[in-house]
């Protein structure tokens, strides 16, 4: 079977021919329809992440081996179940939770694999869905989806799903500002959620106004280019003068953070997803006098995905798929995401 893999980091990916891979036990093997493509994907492509401080946090210090198949969002078709497999047959249509965890640390044990010690996940620290095909190691992580658009189903995976989880953590309410900084794939997802969950007012902050046009389609009521030279005073603004409630970074790179720092109200949220890389200063004594709380947050839990599916399927979401390619195309779609060419999501149809 076909799969394009990344051999070394920064290299081409390379379209290879990998052995079928045969379903064991409660293993299943998918065909795979789309695979979404993530920045994600992009982070992983370059090695890992720049620390702003001379040093690289390489991918390989935290458990990834090379070559893998990238690809954490994927929706196939089950072709293969091995032997203790329940519940899935031959032929239905899956999307893939894969966030898959150790199964016996503390995350694991209360539902959160995604926040794994020793984490497994697909398409990072296991060949993903950049294949025609994909090894899933147990049919607990797949959920039938029917009634969906199967590669829009693909982005729940994790720019839904982190998303979602995101949204919930700032805890933001009805007629509370809550600002999104980014509007790519996860951000355009953040903004349907959080209009559908949470009813508050959300200012999304991207510094492409052709991303910006589409995060007012997705429901946001105002929009601001990073770029414009008074960009706090403009949101603080907005914000009747004392700021927001809540942000959601999914950027989170010394300028956004900084942004972020400065239009966030007393008591607020800042909720940190972006992978972007750098570091911060930060003014010590305004996090306890403003009472404010910084918190990550990495992707969701299979439950989260779940609800989640739920969600689309009542179409309060609507993830747009803008462009798509073929597997021999994977070094074009990320080359395209890398410079700011997808709006929403691009997939890719092995
Ligand atoms: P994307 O490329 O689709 O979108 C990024 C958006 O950010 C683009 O619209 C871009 O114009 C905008 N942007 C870039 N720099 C900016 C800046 N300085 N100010 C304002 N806007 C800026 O990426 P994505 O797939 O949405 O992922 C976003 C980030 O989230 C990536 O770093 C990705 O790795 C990370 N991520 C984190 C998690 C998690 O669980 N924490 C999960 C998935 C992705
Ligand atoms: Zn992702």
């Amino acid at each position: 079977m076909k799969a394009a893999q990344i051999v070394a980091p920064k290299e081409p990916l390379e379209l290879k021919d990998l052995e079928m891979p045969k379903p064991k036990e409660s293993e299943v093997v998918l065909k795979v329809k789309a695979v979404g493509v993530c920045h994600s994907d992009l982070h992983l492509w370059d090695g890992g992440y720049d620390t702003g401080s001379g040093t690289f946090m390489k991918a390989t210090d935290r458990g990834v081996k090379f070559p893998v198949t990238p690809g954490h969002e994927v929706v196939g078709s089950v072709t293969q179940i091995g032997t203790s497999v329940s519940g899935i047959k031959i032929g239905d249509q899956v999307l893939v939770y894969p966030w898959i965890g150790c199964g016996m640390c503390p995350a694991c044990k209360a539902g959160n694999e995604n926040l794994c010690d020793t984490p497994r996940s697909l398409g990072v620290f296991q060949n993903g869905g950049y294949a025609e095909y994909v090894l899933v190691p147990h049919f607990k992580y797949l959920i039938k989806i029917s009634g969906i658009d199967l590669e829009g189903a693909a982005s729940l995976a994790c720019s839904g799903l982190t998303a979602f989880t995101a949204v919930k953590k700032t805890k933001a309410g009805p007629q509370e500002f809550l600002v999104i900084i980014g509007a790519g794939g996860l951000g355009l997802m953040a903004i349907q959620i959080a209009k559908a969950i949470t009813k508050s007012i959300v200012i999304n902050v991207d510094l492409d106004d052709k991303k910006l046009e589409a995060a007012k389609k997705m429901g946001a009521d105002h929009v601001v280019n990073s770029k414009s030279p008074d960009i706090v005073q403009k949101i603080i603004s907005i914000c009747n003068g004392k700021g927001a409630e809540s942000i959601i970074d999914f950027v989170n790179a010394p300028s956004t953070v900084k942004m972020g720092l400065a239009v966030l109200r007393k008591r607020g949220n800042l909720v940190l997803v972006g992978l972007f890389g750098g570091s911060a200063e930060i003014v010590l004594p305004t996090i306890p006098l403003k009472a404010i709380t910084i918190q990550g947050a990495y992707t969701g839990n299979y439950q989260d995905l779940v609800e989640l599916v739920e969600l689309a399927k009542s179409g309060v979401i609507n993830p747009i798929i803008s462009k798509r390619y073929s597997i021999a195309q994977a070094n074009n779609a990320l080359e395209d995401l890398k410079q700011g060419k997808i709006v929403g999501r691009a997939v890719i149809n092995p």
